[in-house]
């Protein structure tokens, strides 16, 4: 490793994921000439692509047929009929979705801007599958009230990555494809630029910048099944949090019911959504104790604890008695190729179940990072409870809480949030630039400082490697701050957290080389890792209620008067996170805190 050239952009955007790329793009549409993009790895690899079911928005393409019921096929709603859909509809869902803790204010802009954001995305020539007439295909999700996950087979997230991506470059965007963003700089609260490291050779470079932007994706990789993908190791969230910035909502982690057993690779909502069922060891079909209404189309945090709850009363498939089925075979071998292929192959090539043919074993996987780094609306991000700005730093996407999701996001609602948000941010950067904003110097040598911090690892010579303690954080994380918690279990997690970091502290890597180092990464991200981990077991351990995805045994209820709160967690060094509390923006006239059933 050696210490490269300063470098300097006017806009550095780290992650080239729906959020950041819709940021650059925007931004570059509104003039700006010199707008980079930093990605650890290609640009089309990033998690957005990855995603399979569907982007919200009520189009009201289509409504299930007439007398079959809500779960019955679907139709197209033809011309001139009345709105099967709105987007009051959909800001209702994601509020109850949200159990409440989604501020209402971010998720009418959400649900509003979502029908533009569309109909841009059909206008840039993104292929989306089709209703007979033409119009984009719609089809449900979980605790949406109407078929509005809009999508592309099951490969919705691909098609949307290619179209931003195309016209990020089209716009004069400057992609550094495999550079890592190791550090973030913020002196007296106003961000001056970055630290990255060029991945291919080994150089560290301090980059300045007048405005930067995470949109750096989630952290599912802190669990030990998961459907992330290898780079969702949340380093945004934890250098921004080494840095200073608060983060918001972290003990909010999404399980997707769904994820491939063992594997935890996603079989997307579409499954359920297309009609699939959920059955226990017994073949039973047990949503019925626990949605009767909505049954497989309940929300994720439900299905996810219905699943679990079966499996714990001895109900559970597999070898270990830790599986579910999912069970495609009635919608039939047509249905299946045509709207579901991806995940028919992901069932072939993991676990050699064809779906068309046999149930597939199933379990719960941590899928979605409700938390992360605080902002207002427009991207900006905020530096306490009391909405102070972060000047010059803006965040977007799933690593950042603006809040839309609250407790629990609902499926197809965050390639909606990273675009519609990542382009909030792109318009807030090109005004920032507008009043006129200087270069500000930066003191010391930040290059210099990551360039220590990776000599440790290089130079420890003690027993640990750092991946044994990245095996340990994702088992305790998985154990003791899972779907279920409880007290004495987040304790001992919060004791171990902190042992991890120690550990760290002396780990080392196998390979010393310069060149493209994944060895090294890898140990850079488990430092991430257990750096943000803490924070998610102390939100954890502190709210005493279960709302959304944080689901106490203990403390089985919701509690409104104690806990309608959102979660501010700042760093303090040795002891874990110093937590204050921010209010929850209501609209109590329209949408005041309900019971939240299905
Ligand atoms: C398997 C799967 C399926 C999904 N399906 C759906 C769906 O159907 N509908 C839906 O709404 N949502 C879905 N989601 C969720 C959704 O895809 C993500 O929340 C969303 O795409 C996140 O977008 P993003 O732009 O915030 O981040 P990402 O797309 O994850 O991009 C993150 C970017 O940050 C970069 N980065 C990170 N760290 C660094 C660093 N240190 N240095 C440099 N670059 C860095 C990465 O290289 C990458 O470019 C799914 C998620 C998964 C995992």
């Amino acid at each position: 490793m050696r210490i490269g050239q300063p470098l300097e952009h006017e806009v550095i955007i780290v992650g080239a994921g729906l959020a950041g790329t819709w940021a650059a793009m925007t931004a570059a549409q509104e003039g700006l000439t010199d707008v980079a993009v930093l990605s650890k790895i290609h640009p089309l690899r990033s998690h957005s692509g990855a995603a399979q079911g569907g982007i919200a928005a009520a189009l009201g393409n289509v409504r299930p047929v007439a007398d079959t019921g809500p779960r019955g096929p679907l139709e197209q709603v033809p011309e001139g009929d009345e709105p099967v859909d709105s987007w009051e509809l959909h800001m209702f869902d994601t509020i109850k979705g949200s159990d409440w803790l989604g501020d209402q204010d971010a998720i009418e802009i959400l649900v509003k801007d979502a029908i533009d954001i569309l109909y841009k995305y059909e206008n840039m020539g993104c292929v989306f599958s089709r209703t007979p007439d033409g119009r984009i295909a719609q089809r449900r999700f979980g605790g949406h009230q109407a078929p509005r996950a809009n999508y592309a087979a099951d490969r919705t997230g691909h098609v949307l990555l290619h179209t931003i991506h195309e016209q990020a470059l089209r716009h004069g965007v400057n992609f550094y494809s495999e550079w890592y963003v190791l550090d973030l700089i913020v002196e007296d609260n106003v961000c001056r630029g970055l630290v990255a490291l060029d991945i291919l050779n080994g150089t560290i470079h301090t980059m300045r910048a007048k405005a930067v932007m995470f949109a750096t994706g989630g952290y599912g990789r802190a669990f030990k099944i998961t459907s992330n993908a290898f780079a969702n190791t949340g380093d945004g969230v934890a250098i921004a949090y080494r840095a200073g910035v608060p983060l918001m909502d972290m003990e909010f982690v999404q399980f997707h019911p769904t994820g491939l057993y063992k594997h935890g690779i996603l079989m997307s909502e579409a499954c359920r959504g297309e009609g699939g069922y959920l059955l226990n060891a017994d073949g039973e079909r047990f949503m019925h104790r626990y949605a009767p209404d909505k049954m497989e189309l309940a929300p994720r945090d439900l299905v996810s604890r219905s699943e679990q709850r079966e499996i714990d009363a001895g109900r559970g498939a597999g070898e270990d008695g830790q599986g579910i089925y999912l069970d495609l075979r009635h919608l039939g071998k047509e249905k299946i190729l045509k709207k579901l292929p991806e995940v028919r192959q992901i069932a072939i090539s993991f676990l050699g179940t064809d779906p068309i043919e046999e149930p597939v074993l199933i379990q719960p996987t941590a899928h979605y990072s409700m938390g992360g780094i605080p902002t207002d609306i427009d991207g900006r991000v905020l530096a306490n409870a009391d909405g102070d700005l972060v000047e010059g730093f803006f965040a977007a996407g799933e690593c950042a809480c603006v809040s839309v999701h609250g407790a629990n996001r609902l499926g197809s609602n965050s390639l909606l949030e990273a675009s519609v948000f990542g382009r909030r941010a792109g318009y807030a950067i090109a005004k920032f630039m507008e009043s006129g904003v200087e270069q500000q110097p930066v003191s010391g040598d930040p290059a210099e400082e990551q360039m220590d911090r990776i000599d440790a690892f290089l130079k420890n010579d003690g027993p640990e490697l750092a991946e044994d303690v990245l095996r340990d954080l994702r088992q305790t994380m998985t154990e003791k701050c899972g779907i279920f918690r409880e007290s004495d279990k987040l304790q001992e997690a919060r004791h171990e957290v902190l042992k991890y970091q120690e550990r760290m502290q002396n780990a080392r890597v196998m390979d010393k080389g310069s060149c493209f180092n994944t060895d090294l990464l890898n140990a850079i991200e488990a430092e991430h890792l257990v750096t943000f981990s803490e924070v998610i077991v102390a939100g954890a351990v502190a709210r005493q209620e279960s709302r959304g995805a944080h689901s106490r045994t203990d403390f089985p209820d919701r509690d409104d008067d104690k806990w309608l709160f959102h979660t501010v967690a700042h760093r303090n060094g040795q002891s874990g996170p110093t937590l204050s509390y921010k209010p929850v923006t209501i609209d109590y006239e329209k949408y005041p805190p309900q019971a939240r059933k299905y």
